[in-house]
């Protein structure tokens, strides 16, 4: 932009000196991350980063492969950027009390460039390029504009699956590799309840190996007014 004038004064056909360069501005890539939260009543946070915050939704059951099973994802207010790496707990009493774990992470890009555009529109179509999930999804509003009510969707392609449910087959955080009741147990969280939300097959292995456990982390609890809001 601001070599606009040089470019107009000039005839780079003649001219020897040198054309501007196309701005190879490296666009950086757009981040998502999906963090398990035992609130009042589990559901998996579905967010993705656009223009300085995360998009969010709320999906009570957690992603799925099977293109035929649609989730319901109900929205929620933007997050900021930062929030993406929380993992901990959420004290007891406070807004979304409870424990969170950052199950998946990674980056997307979607179908149109102006994601803002498509929300507004009901229809976000994206491919995730996560450690867990993979390939092409869809959120599309149900219900009208004013509803906050929409359905996560897996498209039908080599990442698909009918068979694997993988918020069974794959539990753990992917930053820390804990259950959720190891995660609440290093923050000195309600032990129970988070383990209510891990898999039963997976909290009795940790049982009958300790060993397995993964590494303690300091313990990471957040404060909702920490930024003064
Ligand atoms: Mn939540």
């Amino acid at each position: 932009m601001a070599l606009k004038e040089y470019q107009r004064k000039r005839r780079f056909d003649v001219t020897p000196e040198p054309p501007p360069k196309v701005a190879r501005v490296r666009k950086k890539k757009l981040s998502f991350v999906i963090q398990k939260h035992r609130a009042s009543h589990l559901h998996y946070d579905f967010r993705l980063e656009w223009q300085g915050v995360l998009l969010s939704w709320a999906v009570p059951k957690g992603p799925s492969l099977d293109p035929s099973s649609k989730r319901l994802a109900m929205a929620v207010e933007d997050h900021p950027l930062e929030y993406a790496k929380f993992e901990g707990i959420i004290p007891a009493g406070e807004y979304g009390g409870g424990t969170v774990m950052v199950w998946d992470r990674g980056t997307y890009e979607p179908e149109e460039p102006d994601v803002g555009k498509s929300v507004r529109k009901g229809e976000l179509k994206f491919t995730l390029h996560g450690e867990k999930l993979q390939g092409s999804w869809v959120l599309v509003r149900t219900r009208g504009e004013s509803s906050r009510s929409w359905l996560l969707i897996k498209h039908r392609d080599e990442y698909a699956s009918a068979k694997k449910d993988i918020t069974v087959s794959q539990p753990r955080s992917v930053i820390s590799k804990r259950l959720l009741a190891e995660i609440a147990f290093d923050a000195g969280g309600d032990v129970d309840k988070a383990a209510s939300a891990d898999p039963v097959e997976a909290l009795q292995a940790l049982i009958k190996n300790p060993r397995t456990r993964a590494p303690r982390k300091k313990a990471a609890v957040w404060h909702s007014n920490r930024a003064g809001s």
